[in-house]
């Protein structure tokens, strides 16, 4: 059993990286009160830093006035410490896309919170169901997929554990949308809905690029005039990150086969450390 949503007032966020203080900016903006938890103080400090730096553009934009930013900011606790978790009503880890790393966070908050908290998971690619096993309670384990940038994307993925309970997903979906956000539900399987197809898109666009269909702006602009989506693949890798792009690629490769192997090119460039907007160079530059 989990909790039901009228009883959700405090979120805790595992990882103040670049989803985890997205996820704590929107829910601190839906009103709950959040503690964003990382392991390092300047990593909860990088975290506060990205969330008053998006706040600063919706100011600017004239979408909420200053006070209202400043008090989204005070709903957010950082922290470091894991007992500072122990009265949220929800937990949604957002830690680097690493199984270990994941298993232990979920087999420290098994014991740190409530049995009936809702444990969410924010991974792209990994099993929802091998995660919750680190767990003694995986049927309050779900996938809670947020999408990059988290206060501009308008859709969760909720993702169903082998031992997800109803009661968890009910509650996933009804959190995301309590946050302004649209859901569709996806089978714990690699990559789930969106990255099990986004992938292959991507590394396709850098092997046409690669073997010389077009030139890699003609190649983005083809997709998306002739598709009508809003970033073609090498634009779409470089915002992502290639080392996320080729980590996800990786996975869908060793679970799923050939049909996923990420493009020889993407591998180059994570090489020679060419990671896309981050870097300043990916398959484009960037000031
Ligand atoms: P990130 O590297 O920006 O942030 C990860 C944070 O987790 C870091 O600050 C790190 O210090 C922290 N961390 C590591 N171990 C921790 C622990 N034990 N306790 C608390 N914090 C810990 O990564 P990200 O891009 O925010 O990705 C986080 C998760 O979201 C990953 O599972 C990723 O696959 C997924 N995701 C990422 C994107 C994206 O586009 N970046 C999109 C959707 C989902």
């Amino acid at each position: 059993m989990v909790r039901e949503l009228d009883a959700v007032e405090r979120i805790g966020v595992v990882g103040a990286g670049t989803m985890g203080s997205g996820i704590a900016q929107v829910a601190a903006t839906s009103g709950y009160d959040v503690v964003m938890r990382d392991v390092e103080e300047a990593f909860v400090e990088s975290g506060f830093e990205s969330i008053e730096n998006s706040l600063g553009r919706l100011v600017d934009r004239g979408s909420i006035d200053e006070e209202e930013a400043d008090a989204v900011v005070d709903r957010i606790e950082g922290t470091t410490d894991l007992a500072a978790l122990s009265d949220c009503d929800l937990v949604v880890e957002a830690v680097v896309e690493d199984m270990d790393v994941k298993q232990d966070v979920f087999a420290d908050l098994d014991g740190a919170v409530d049995r009936d908290v809702l444990l969410g998971t924010n991974t792209s690619t990994l099993s929802v169901t091998t995660i919750a096993s680190a767990t003694d309670h995986p049927d309050r384990v779900v996938g809670l997929h947020f999408m990059n940038p988290v206060p501009v994307m308008e859709g969760v993925e909720v993702v169903v554990g082998e031992k997800s309970s109803d009661g968890a997903v009910e509650l996933a979906h009804a959190f995301a949308e309590d946050l302004g956000k649209e859901t569709w539900e996806a089978d714990d399987k690699p990559g789930f809905v969106t990255n099990r197809i986004l992938m292959p898109w991507i590394n396709e666009g850098i092997r046409a690029f690669d073997e010389g269909v077009a030139t890699k702006a003609d190649i983005d602009r083809g997709m998306k005039l002739g598709t009508n989506v809003p970033m073609g693949p090498l634009e779409l890798a470089d915002h992502v990150g290639l080392d996320v792009c080729l980590h996800a690629s990786e996975t869908l490769h060793e679970e799923l086969g050939d049909r996923y192997k990420p493009a020889y090119l993407l591998k180059r460039k994570v090489d020679a450390g060419d990671l896309g907007k981050k870097t300043g160079t990916g398959f484009y530059e960037y000031d």
